[in-house]
């Protein structure tokens, strides 16, 4: 297969996990024979240095016309005095606008090796935990109408749904489960918030597509208590933009490293934005000792996702894993016994491993 990948390392140690990634998926490509073509552009504080603005229209056109968008990270104190319309974050608010990705997956996953750095009891741990975070990101309070009085004692911010909006998100969820243990759980607050009715009601309709799928409906209240408490009844969890900020933001702490987490960012088609959740450290950049992990576990999901390509997603996530068994660790996730290695050796040990 011939694919065209576009590369945005972004800012501080961005660059440094990025060049790992690509390391990893050009192993992949010379051992199943693909042909992968990458392109770099820069996103965030490298584009606001270079052009200006975080996100030229140039950028984001290679990036929409590309079969698929590898990220790093941006933001970062140099910055830290742009003007609010030109920071960092907003290239990658307006990058998600425009390529039009609305749903971000977010797996969460205990790698065994990690377990200690669990925060749950072991014996939570000790059950395989596989939950599927799928939050919507492109709508709800975050987009609505905001208003703040003139004296600045009171504000408001709207929480809008359409049901186009939850419909083509929980398709997306419907599928996945399909793909995995074919269960869905819808998370709202539908006791309460109009917007959550339409979500639940929309996704009840849909649920008879899907007659194999076993869904339940939670209320996010009990969702975030039950992720802790029993982590492993989940397979596909489906949310609004705002519940899926905090819920998957829980679920990176339950799997216990920053470092360790891919995400998937898609649309109605196969293009989407892959990267890891964590932001670009400046505290460790440029020192070689980032952990690359999540973002080579980004490029699994972009196989899977965007190019079809299982087997090979699966022998990124078998490398990353046997890596882990034979006891290498960047210092992020290192404890006694283990043997420390940098960012770039730890891509190494990836990439001969495929
Ligand atoms: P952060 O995720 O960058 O760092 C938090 C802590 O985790 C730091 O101690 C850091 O050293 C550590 N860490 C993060 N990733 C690591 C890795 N791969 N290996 C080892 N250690 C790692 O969060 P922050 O410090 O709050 O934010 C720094 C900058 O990143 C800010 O400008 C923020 O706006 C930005 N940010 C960007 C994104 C993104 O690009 N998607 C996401 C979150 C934060």
């Amino acid at each position: 297969m011939q694919a065209h990948i576009v590369t945005l390392p972004g800012d501080y140690i961005g660059p440094e996990i990025v060049a790992q990634a690509v390391k990893v998926l050009e192993k992949v490509a010379a051992k199943y024979g693909h042909s992968f073509a990458f392109e770099e552009y820069a996103l965030g504080g490298a584009s606001i240095d270079r052009y200006g603005v975080p996100l030229t229209d140039e950028t984001l056109a290679k990036c929409n016309a590309a079969d698929a968008v590898l990220m790093g990270s941006v933001g970062g104190p140099k910055w830290d005095g742009v003007e609010p319309a030109r920071r960092p974050e907003k290239g990658l608010l307006a990058l998600r606008k425009g390529m039009q990705v609305f749903a971000n997956l977010r797996p969460c996953t205990i790698h065994p090796q990690l377990a200690a750095a669990c925060p749950l009891r072991p014996d939570i741990v000790a059950q395989p935990i596989d939950v599927m975070i799928l939050r919507e990101l492109t709508g709800d309070i975050y987009f609505g109408k905001r208003w703040r009085s003139e004296d600045r004692k009171a504000a408001t911010d709207e929480m809008a749904y359409s049901e186009m909006e939850v419909e083509r998100l929980a398709r997306i969820g419907f599928e996945m489960a399909m793909k995995r243990r074919k269960k869905l759980c819808s998370v709202d607050k539908a006791n309460v918030l109009e917007c959550s009715r339409l979500w639940r009601e929309t996704v009840a309709r849909l649920a008879k597509e899907y007659p194999e799928v076993e869904v339940t409906y939670m209320y996010v209240d009990n969702a975030a208590m039950q992720l802790i408490l029993r982590p492993a009844q989940f397979d596909v969890m489906i949310t609004g933009n705002l519940f899926g900020d905090i819920l998957s933001d829980e679920s990176a702490a339950i799997a216990g490293s920053l470092g360790m987490m891919p995400s998937a960012s898609l649309g109605s088609g196969t293009r989407g934005l892959y990267e890891p959740i964590h932001g670009s450290a400046p505290d460790i950049a440029g020192r070689d000792i980032a952990n690359p992990l999540g973002t080579i576990l980004s490029g699994a999901l972009l196989l899977r996702h965007s190019l079809g390509l299982e087997a090979e997603a699966a022998a990124i996530e078998r490398a990353v894993s046997q890596v882990l068994d034979e006891g290498y660790r960047t210092g992020d996730i290192f404890s006694e016994g283990c043997t420390r290695v940098g960012c770039t050796q730890m891509g190494d040990l990836v990439a001969e491993r495929i």
